[in-house]
């Protein structure tokens, strides 16, 4: 019979879910190796998906160049690669169960019309019966969290106005929200564990209402800091980060590691990647992370 403490091991299921508008740039790699060694620490599973719901933002051929950058890496996924595109029908389902218990409604208001207002959705059309066709779909807020416990980040309180607002599941253009997909994605996948982005924050109070709507138990979330290329300035893609090397991935991997707070030895920068993971795996903890980067990616890497 297996004791508690064993029966636990690899329950533990972590994702990295990277949307293919580029190639992988620094910031993107410290996402990816904190939640592997989240996931790998526990010898729990770590999955990948590819979140291109946001066809208008996909680039061609960027799936495969990171899936292909993450191996370089040695950050072997375990289970398919799962790709949003594909489980329309999936997404479809819930806002029809959603839709028949009265929860979704339509809106027309334009982000001008919203920004006169004040600047913050105030249900202005909750009760007016618009058509669904060619109009966003709003989910009634039923379950608002304006704060919650995050691993590394503590106790992290949300602003009323974006914990209450009814927040759009299906845009205008008929894609599908993140905010409703990545939710269905993570109850799919089994996902327990969620290392990613302290930028994404403000969608984990949304998405902890709608696993409580869903009536489903919802991961533990851990927001590792952002790399910022200068205070204040997160680096993105929309900034221009540049791609990380795939011929030779160990000195932006020890950078990486350093960013999560491990302090690699220096035999590592003479080891293979496999080896260098296999310490890190060893020697990662969440404790050891601190909630801000403490100083810009020029000076770390
Ligand atoms: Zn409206």
């Amino acid at each position: 019979m297996l004791t508690p403490a064993l029966s636990n091991q690899g329950s533990y299921r972590g994702r990295f879910a990277p949307s293919p508008s580029g190639p992988l740039h620094f910031g993107s790699l410290v996402a990816a190796l904190g939640s592997f060694l989240a996931a790998k620490s526990q010898q729990g599973k770590w999955l990948v998906r590819i979140e291109d719901i946001d066809t208008p933002r996909v680039v061609q051929g960027a799936d495969s160049d990171i899936l292909h950058t993450l191996e370089a890496y040695g950050l072997h996924w375990d289970e398919t690669v799962v790709y949003q595109s594909q489980r329309h029908s999936i997404y479809q389902d819930v806002q029809n169960h959603l839709q028949s218990q009265g929860l979704v409604y339509a809106c027309q208001c334009t982000r001008k019309e919203i920004k006169q207002r004040g600047g913050f959705y105030d249900n202005h059309c909750r009760a007016l019966n618009l058509p669904f066709a060619n109009n966003a779909l709003r989910l009634r807020q039923n379950f608002p969290v304006d704060s919650f416990t995050d691993q590394i980040q503590g106790q992290v309180h949300i602003p009323r106005n974006i914990a209450w607002e009814d927040y759009i599941i299906k845009r205008r253009d008929g894609l599908y929200a993140y905010q409703l997909v990545v939710v269905l994605d993570d109850i799919d996948q089994h996902i327990t564990h969620v290392v990613r982005g302290a930028d994404l924050l403000e969608p984990t109070a949304r998405q902890l209402g709608l696993f409580k709507q869903l009536k489903h138990t919802a991961p533990r979330y851990a927001h590792l800091p952002l790399v910022v290329t200068e205070p204040g300035l997160k680096l993105s893609k929309q900034n221009h980060a540049p791609a990380i090397d795939k011929q030779n991935p160990i000195p932006a991997t020890l950078a990486a590691l350093r960013f999560l707070g491990l302090l690699p030895p220096k035999d590592l920068n003479s080891a293979d990647i496999e080896d260098i993971l296999k310490w890190a795996i060893a020697s990662f903890s969440l404790q050891k992370i601190s909630k801000v980067a403490e100083k810009p990616l020029s000076d770390a890497y």
